[in-house]
């Protein structure tokens, strides 16, 4: 029995699929002599291949991002016709008899190291494209079994040390019935994707990979964070028993679909839902939400060798838009950077992704991208009920660049005659302490804000959210989180403005009583988890939760908040 985080709730028992993925250690593999020749032509092709993707992403960062950053693709293209990587894998793999991807990783350590012992700063700063490169060579060599993500044989069960959003958005949501996986917080996005997906997923395990083989039967609770490898006769007829008791549980929940969202004293809260992809409506029509509070687009630009075009774009928002009606899309501009990376990006590799260039920021600083989405939002806004949400605002002058540049975008449709929202409504997520503390300036100037607690907590408790080595210092009840919601509730309210929560710590009906106690007019999550919350709200009257909140707020430190929680858990 393995421990771990549990990110996604729901039993899975089902067979391994091991998903090596780029950072996995290689296994060394003797050759026959007449499979020599086979493995030189197969590094051969994939350098080929990996070299043509290079041209083009150079071709394509040309035309999209400037000339700064299609530089960084030529400069790997060198790399890929250095003799040194070249003829040293085809070296060792004829002299040493061994497999191509140990030989391409051994070579390619040993140039890494040698960048590394060079006195030259640049240069040491450039072995970190040797690594990119030789994850992209070998991403192509076993690229049979990436690829094979969307051809994964049925009702698997997906262990890897660590999936990227990207993977994971990939995999058929009909073949993969579970996840577990060595790396990963609880409110990293794979473990959103994983929650959204309503696929079972326990996180963090740290070395799951090592202890299991393909093909070994694995239970997943994900309601517990448990994994049991090879389990015997009785326990898997237990979990069984289990599983059935869960999906009775959530089957129950059907019945609330039609009623709303309001306490036992008569206050109602909005709930609406967080969608990554268009393919999880039906699962909002079947949650009875009221609408989207959180469509998160940057998937649209993953998995792909070009990003969408406005077209495209324009296609998609307006889809999700009328689909929607007569409820609203709250539609946020590309969060990209971090963990969520679309093609091209990996250039920027920088040390510290989630304070680096992501984004708002990301989107300023490549106006073309950001031109074409606000284009796109603009003009599928007349189709629907849609509204503008800036993520990782993190000052009032950030924010008016934003809108200068919404506004400037809209006076380009206008002279092009192009039909447009002229008075779409704009929010802004706030998710990083220092909105927070300007909350009041910036709910001035827009006309909602929306509270992403996934990044608020990591940023001012400095725990980073993908990190398992620190995930138990990740609270979203810590009196620090829960003082910054309030303020954010008080300050947004005193404006006039609406305050919704879009983060993770809305979909837990473990903090459902405080936060409505705070006075949120709106909880979004993963539609899977809005009749549980949709539950909790209809057992709780709102005279009682505003209480709870205050006592909670008034508490000196993390024990007496445990206290006060379970004595009010006992009274209910
Ligand atoms: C958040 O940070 O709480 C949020 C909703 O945004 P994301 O998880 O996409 O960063
Ligand atoms: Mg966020």
């Amino acid at each position: 029995m393995l421990k771990g985080i549990a990110a996604s709730s729901g039993i899975a028992i089902g067979k391994v699929f091991l998903f090596e993925e780029e950072e996995f250690i290689i296994a060394r593999r003797d050759l026959a002599e007449n499979e020599i020749k086979k493995e030189v032509m197969r590094f051969r092709k994939a350098i080929a291949v990996v070299k043509e993707d290079m041209k083009r992403t150079s071709k394509s960062a040309y035309e999209k991002i400037g000339k700064k950053h299609s530089r960084l693709f030529d400069a790997y293209v060198m790399i890929l016709d250095d003799p040194m990587l070249k003829n040293g894998v085809i070296k060792m793999v004829v002299k040493e008899k061994v497999n191509v991807e140990h030989a391409l990783q051994v070579t390619i350590n040993r140039i890494f190291q040698s960048f590394m012992e060079v006195k030259d700063e640049y240069l040491r700063e450039r072995s970190r494209d040797i690594i990119d490169m030789g994850k992209k060579i070998l991403k192509s060599l076993i690229g049979m079994e990436r690829n094979g993500l969307k051809e994964i044989p049925a009702e698997v069960i997906v262990v890897a040390h660590n999936l990227s959003p990207s993977d994971t958005i990939a995999m058929r949501k009909d073949k993969v019935i579970g996840f577990a996986i060595d790396m990963g917080g609880k409110t990293s996005h794979t473990a959103i994707l994983a929650h959204s997906l309503g696929i079972p997923a326990v996180v963090g395990l740290k070395n799951i990979t090592y202890n299991v083989r393909p093909d070994d039967t694995v239970i997943i609770d994900g309601n517990q964070g448990i994994i049991i490898v090879n389990p015997d006769e009785i326990t898997i007829k237990n979990y069984e028993r289990e599983k059935k008791k869960h999906l009775d549980a959530v089957k129950e929940l059907d019945k609330l679909r039609d009623l709303s969202a309001v306490t036992t004293d008569g206050h109602t809260i909005e709930l609406s839902a967080n969608i990554e992809v268009p393919e999880e409506i039906p699962m909002i029509y079947e949650s009875g939400s009221a609408g989207i509070g959180l469509y998160r687009t940057e998937y649209l630009f993953m998995n792909r060798n070009e990003l969408p075009t406005e077209e495209e774009q324009y296609r998609q928002y307006s889809e999700v838009s009328k689909s929607i009606l007569p409820y609203s899309v709250i539609i946020r501009t590309l969060d990209l950077g971090a963990d969520r990376m679309a093609d091209g990006m990996e250039a920027l590799a920088e040390r510290n992704p989630f304070m680096g260039l992501r984004a708002l920021r990301y989107c300023l600083k490549h106006p073309e991208i950001f031109r074409s989405q606000l284009r796109a939002i603009l003009r599928a806004a007349v189709h629907g009920n849609m509204k503008i949400l800036l993520p990782m605002i993190s000052a009032v002058e950030e924010l008016r660049n934003a809108k200068e540049f919404l506004v400037k975008t809209q006076e380009e449709l206008r002279k092009e005659g192009i039909p447009f929202k002229e008075d779409i409504e704009l929010g802004v997520m706030i998710e990083i302490p220092s909105a927070v503390l300007t909350a009041e300036i910036l709910a001035k100037e827009v006309d909602f804000l929306s509270i992403g607690t996934n990044d608020l907590i990591q940023y001012s408790l400095a725990v980073d959210r993908v990190n398992e080595n620190v995930a138990e210092l990740y609270n979203p009840l810590s009196l620090a989180v829960l003082r910054l919601i309030k303020m954010i509730i008080e300050k947004g309210h005193k404006s006039g403005k609406w305050v919704g929560m879009c983060g993770e710590m809305a979909s837990d009906p473990e903090f459902t009583k405080i936060l409505i106690g705070m006075g949120l007019d709106e909880l979004s999550m993963s539609a899977i988890s809005l009749p549980k919350i949709k539950d909790s709200i209809r057992s709780i009257s709102f005279s009682s939760a505003q209480e709870l909140a205050d006592e909670v707020l008034s508490a000196k430190e993390q024990s007496e908040i445990i206290k006060i929680l379970k004595r009010d858990k006992l009274r209910s």
